[in-house]
Formats: structure tokens, C-alpha cells, sequence
């Protein structure tokens, strides 16, 4: 079974999570990252694992594959509750969301 590569555009490992406080629960990510995202019955978003499982605690985080950075990258700036956080694995720091500075 081979490792999925995840990077960001330096090299760096990257994960998502979804703020659902905020979310809206239209879809857009669902749509553009169908393998990252999903809306659950509550009719909110969550990132999913490698394996397609839902992942529902507080502040989840999945990695982000390498070939979808730029459909994850595109969520993050189009999500209408801007509650989408992309962060480096290595020092959490948020690299596309709300909270870059
Ligand atoms: S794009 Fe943002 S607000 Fe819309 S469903 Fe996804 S996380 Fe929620």
C-alpha cells in the first residue's frame, strides 16, 4: 500500500478542518473537494479521512492530498461562512482561511 503524498506549494504537509459554527451548510466545498469534504444529515460540512469516514469531533483534521490542494485552496477562499481553515501540519500555522495575517 503506497503513502498518499500530501504537500502545500513549499513542500510542507498540510491539513483542513471545518469550523461547523459557522458553516452555512451550502456545499460548495462538497462540491469542489468531494474527496475532502462532505455535508452530513445535520446539513453541515466535515472533512473525511483517507478512508471516506466522516470525521464529526470539534476541530478534525484531515491532510490534504497533493493533487486536490488546489480544489481545497479554492473551497477555503469561496466558502460563504469563511470557516475553512488550511494549516501546516508541522507548526499549525494557518496558510489559507479566515485567520491568515
Ligand atoms: S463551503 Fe463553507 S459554509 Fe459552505 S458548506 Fe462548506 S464549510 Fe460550510
Amino acid at each position: 500500500m503506497s503513502v498518499q503524498q500530501v504537500a502545500g506549494a513549499d513542500g510542507a504537509e498540510l491539513e483542513v478542518w471545518i469550523d461547523q459554527d459557522l458553516c452555512t451548510g451550502d456545499g460548495i466545498c462538497a462540491q469542489y473537494a468531494p474527496e475532502v469534504f462532505e455535508l452530513d444529515i445535520d446539513g453541515l460540512a466535515y472533512v473525511k479521512s483517507a478512508d471516506d469516514e466522516l470525521l464529526q469531533d470539534k476541530g478534525a483534521t484531515t491532510p490534504v492530498p497533493l493533487p486536490l490542494l488546489t480544489d481545497v485552496i479554492d473551497s477555503a477562499k469561496e466558502c460563504p461562512g469563511e470557516c475553512i481553515h488550511v494549516r501546516r501540519v508541522s507548526d499549525r500555522a494557518e496558510v489559507y482561511g479566515p485567520d491568515v495575517e
